[in-house]
């Protein structure tokens, strides 16, 4: 069995139900168990400035599905919940679901980059991340909690309902 790190994003069509309705089907995901689920944040965008802010959220799974599996998975459930896949990388979306950690794994595929490439340096990962697994240490042996002291909050706040 092996344990994962999701983050999870919305900025369209009420991100909040979004966030539930994708945690609902991460629940549901076959040979895998959701173990514990971060606040929900606000953030604001990265790239085009002419979207909304991003609700984001850290789940953490126990799964024995493989990591590319757990892609698919993720993928089915973002197509699931009408994400449009454009050319425009940081557009607006109804969900995006990206892995940040699975195990100690260093992951260098065409489809996977795992710990997800700029994790270190995203507040609204490494912020709601750091609540649900403080002690925890990415591969490269970097301590979260050094990585979440060198991260400025950028506006991120809780998400308020
Ligand atoms: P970013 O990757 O900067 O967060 P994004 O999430 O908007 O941007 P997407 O369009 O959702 O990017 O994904 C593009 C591709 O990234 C996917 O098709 C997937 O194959 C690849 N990818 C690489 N590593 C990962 C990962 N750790 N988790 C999810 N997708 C990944
Ligand atoms: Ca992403
Ligand atoms: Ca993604």
């Amino acid at each position: 069995m092996s344990i994962c790190y999701i983050a999870l994003g919305s900025n369209l069509e009420d991100p909040f139900a979004q966030a539930n309705r994708a945690i609902a089907a991460l629940h549901q995901l076959p040979q895998t168990t959701v173990t514990n689920i971060s606040p929900f944040y606000r953030s604001k965008p990265l790239g085009p400035q002419d979207q909304n802010d991003y609700l984001n959220a850290v789940v953490k799974l126990n799964t024995t599905l493989s990591p590319t599996e757990l892609l698919d998975q993720l993928q089915s459930i973002e197509k699931s919940q009408g994400r449009v896949r454009k050319n425009n990388r940081w557009g607006a979306r109804t969900l995006d679901l990206d892995i940040l950690l699975y195990d100690n794994l260093i992951i260098n595929t065409d489809r996977l980059t795992v710990p997800h490439y700029h994790m270190q340096h995203r507040e609204f990962v490494l912020y709601p991340l750091y609540d649900i697994a403080p002690d925890l240490t990415l591969p490269d042996k970097q301590k979260l909690s050094d990585l979440v002291n060198k991260c400025p909050k950028n506006g991120l706040k809780k998400w308020e309902e």
